[in-house]
């Protein structure tokens, strides 16, 4: 019996290597929902859409293919927009500095939760994002909302940038996830919120290898329950 499992929280929690290794030890498909906003974002940078007007965004995200499509070097699924593959140019900074406006969009949410759900039809996915325990999947088998020391949110994500922009400063880095938090906590549409029904795992003094026991005990004893 396969379950639906949401991972979801503030940025830089280590959701996304969480959610990655749990559904490659259960042998479910992987969606890093944040790659969805990501894209439609680089998507409306490029061709400038001015996002406050609801006519531009409608007619860009008819505009907008998103799929995602393994990539055997990485062993790992790449964000496809538009059939290219934009999976290192969503974690540039200009993305990072527009996303979470982009994702308060309620149209942009409409389309990408409606796929979101989609890809969770037969089960089997592990989800990772802000509201996917809550909007996404509320009915999900298994809700994990991940938690970490700010500090130490700030150097992982500082270290994971840094090789690919030697100028960035600790400082952007930090404000960069302050400002996303705030807006993704508090915008109109599915704000980050912790699911009534989700377990806390806080990861900041575990281990990767700590965190996936933790994570797939739980998911083990929620797929033992159903039989
Ligand atoms: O997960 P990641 O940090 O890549 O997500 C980028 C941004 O996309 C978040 O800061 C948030 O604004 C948005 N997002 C969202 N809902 C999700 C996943 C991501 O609003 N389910």
């Amino acid at each position: 019996m396969s379950i639906i499992i949401t991972i979801d929280g503030y940025s830089s929690c280590g959701k996304s290597t969480l959610a990655r290794q749990l559904a490659r030890e259960l042998n479910y498909l992987y969606i890093d929902s944040g790659a969805m906003y990501r894209a439609i974002t680089l998507y409306f940078l490029r061709n400038h859409v001015d996002w406050s007007v609801v006519a531009e965004v409608h007619k860009a995200l008819d505009e907008i293919n998103l799929h995602f499509e393994y990539n055997s070097h990485t062993g790992q699924s790449d964000m496809v927009l538009n059939d290219e593959n934009v999976e290192a140019l969503i974690r540039d900074m200009l993305v990072s500095e527009h996303v979470s406006e982009v994702a308060a969009i309620k149209e942009v949410r409409e389309f990408s939760v409606a796929q979101q759900q989609k890809m969770g039809e037969k089960k089997g996915i592990v989800m990772d994002g802000r509201d996917i325990g809550t909007t996404v999947f509320p009915h999900a088998e298994l809700k994990i909302f991940v938690t970490a020391d700010p500090a130490v949110r700030v150097e992982r994500r500082f270290k994971e940038l840094i090789e690919r922009n030697p100028n960035l400063t600790i400082e952007e880095v930090k404000n960069n996830l302050e400002l996303r938090d705030y807006t993704d906590s508090n915008r109109e549409f599915s704000p980050l919120r912790k699911a009534a029904d989700a377990v806390e795992l806080d990861n900041t003094h575990l281990t990767r290898e700590q965190q996936l026991a933790t994570a797939l005990k739980w998911a083990q004893e929620r797929i033992q329950k159903l039989g």
